[in-house]
């Protein structure tokens, strides 16, 4: 692989997102992307990719690495603002909506040491980005100030004031962290702080100065001379719904996720031939369904109506679902019950443990609705439903497909330490979808529960439904950043209308388009990908799990733990 070799520029819009998620992706990409594609999946390396990711946080005061806590003149909880400790150079620094943010993830040919001498290269580098969209937007005097980093307004006059905070890292090559643009924040935030450690300056933002420019319209100018600078290749851009297009708030999604419930089970749409699935109930069918309701268990295949329920159940797989049928959400695609929760069933996890044994499974899938109701976020229950399978049936894999859990890092973590042997959380759409698709979710924050689940050593999985209204193009770059935070195993299927009250089906995906999504996740670094019509995220998922080592072969046939 040599540093000439074409680098995708993959330019995010990532809309709000918390810190800590922020972090964890970066940390994420910064780990793999790095990685030359193939590397992973041990095929002739190409090429690395760079990213940069733009997005608006949630009030929170950062400290660098020479933070000094006393810089912090007021307590941030009185603006309902975090503090977190970042890995990156400089003091405290105040991120609230209003600023544009942005994490260049760049690979820096040549740069291997990262020494001083290079991240002052490349800090002048992200001033100069800077700087330059500035002047595009009508803020022509703005410069550096001595010894200074950042991006201030009128340097040599009698007043210079930071319009741009400037705090990089850069390790092996590549780059972490980056600016912050103020375009409209509220600046008395900044006043509960002494910026950077610097008493004598003040802080001022593009709309201080007399500069109009919306949001949408600083992304264009930054992505613009970010992608001037640091493509080495196709400038690969994606943007989670736009800030503009929330004029209508809630007008883009499906009455379900409005609350109006499920509607009428819609008109039998002409569906294409391949998506036509034979009835089959044989008699392993009929066992595992008199099993489950014996066992009073749950299974998604039955809840979301899955079109595999005959081929999976009839070879003996089945994906359970914990922590009831009730969910604290409401997709716009997922036929699920969105009334009050129930209070979670203790005794479910060995009643599931109890059904492996039962069917003797080779490999177990466990799912659940999203609990934001509970503390832990239903976590401790797929914890003690591992374990419980674990005690009963030491040689089944089991694979968890979990909620978000809003990013809470000690749900996460106490799922994470039970070990399952694969991870999976779907992102289920592509960036520009996300709200229209899956309202109360993110795509940072699910890219940053992958890049968390990797970091703590675990195979990751996530699934993408098509023909929700995306193009083959943006399901090419969702696949690149799954590679990107290091995930083993992608599932892609043909999305299905549940009921008129949720989101129609804007496409039928030929089946050749689900093969060469299999060969682009594989060209991007994905170990497995799993893609066709009628592709769900459990289906074939021990054979996708043993593709990628992430579980316990066994050929089929033998008994478990023998
Ligand atoms: S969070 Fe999961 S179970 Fe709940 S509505 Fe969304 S997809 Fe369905």
């Amino acid at each position: 692989m040599t540093d000439s070799a074409p680098r995708p520029f993959r330019v995010r819009w990532l809309g709000r997102v918390r810190y800590r998620d922020a972090l964890a992706l970066q940390r994420g990409i910064h780990a793999h992307a790095g990685e030359a594609a193939g590397e992973r999946a041990g095929e002739e390396a190409s090429s690395p990719q760079d990213h940069l990711l733009l997005l608006e946080h949630h009030a929170v005061y950062t400290l660098g690495l020479s933070g000094d806590p006393a810089n912090l003149l007021a307590p941030p909880e009185e603006i309902g603002a975090e503090v977190v400790r970042a890995d990156r150079g400089g003091d405290v620094t105040y991120h609230g909506p209003g600023q544009l943010v942005g994490y260049p993830l760049l690979h820096l040919p040549g740069k291997r040491g990262g020494g001083m001498a290079d991240t002052a290269a490349y800090v002048h580098a992200v001033e100069e980005v800077v700087m330059a969209a500035c002047r595009d937007l009508g803020l022509a005097d703005v410069g550096r100030l001595g010894r200074y980093p950042g991006v201030w307004v009128e340097p040599d006059g009698p007043r210079p004031r930071k319009v741009a905070a400037i705090g990089v890292k850069l390790t092996r090559s590549r780059t972490m962290h980056g600016f912050a643009l103020n375009v409209d924040p509220d600046l008395d935030h900044f006043d509960r702080m002494v910026p950077c450690g610097i008493s004598e300056y003040g802080v001022t933002s593009l709309a201080a100065e007399g500069i109009g420019a919306s949001m949408a319209e600083v992304v264009d100018r930054v992505a613009a001379r970010a992608s001037e600078r640091w493509a080495a290749g196709p400038v690969d851009r994606a943007d989670v719904a736009r800030p503009v297009e929330r004029a209508a708030p809630d007008g883009d999604l499906a009455p379900f996720s409005r609350g109006a419930g499920p509607g009428d089970v819609p008109p039998v749409e002409r569906k294409p031939e391949w998506m036509r699935v034979p009835l089959d109930t044989g008699p392993e069918y009929r066992r595992l369904k008199a099993l489950m309701r014996s066992s009073d268990l749950v299974t998604v295949c039955e809840e979301a109506g899955c079109p595999n329920v005959f081929e999976c159940w009839n070879d003996g797989t089945a994906t359970f679902m914990i922590n009831g049928e009730r969910c604290t959400r409401a997709c716009g695609f997922c036929l699920v019950d969105t009334r009050r929760p129930d209070a979670p069933d203790l005794g479910e996890p060995e009643r599931v443990a109890a059904a492996v044994a039962e069917m003797d499974l080779a490999h177990a899938v466990v799912t659940a609705v999203a609990r934001d109701d509970l503390a832990d976020h239903g976590a401790g229950a797929f914890a003690a439903t591992i374990h419980a399978i674990r005690r009963r049936r030491p040689g089944t894999a089991v694979e968890v497909l979990v909620p978000d859990c809003k990013g809470d890092e000690a749900a996460l973590a106490t799922i994470f330490d039970a070990r399952p042997d694969v991870l999976n959380h779907n992102v289920e759409t592509v960036a520009r979808l996300q709200r229209r698709v899956r309202p109360s979710a993110g795509y940072a924050r699910s890219l940053s529960v992958l890049a968390r689940a990797k970091a703590a050593g675990l195979t990751t999985k996530s699934s993408i439904m098509v023909g929700l209204g995306e193009t083959d193009d943006e399901v090419d770059g969702c696949l690149a950043d799954l590679a990107a935070v290091g995930c083993d195993i992608a599932t892609i299927g043909q999305y299905l209308r549940p009921t008129t009250n949720h989101l129609p089906v804007e496409r039928w995906v030929e089946p050749a388009a689900f093969e060469r999504w299999r060969d682009v996740g594989r060209a991007v670094g994905i170990g497995h990908v799993e893609a066709s019509p009628l592709t769900r995220s459990s289906h074939h998922a021990r054979s996708a799990a043993e593709a990628v080592g992430g579980a316990v072969p066994v050929t089929l046939g033998q008994r478990v733990g023998s």
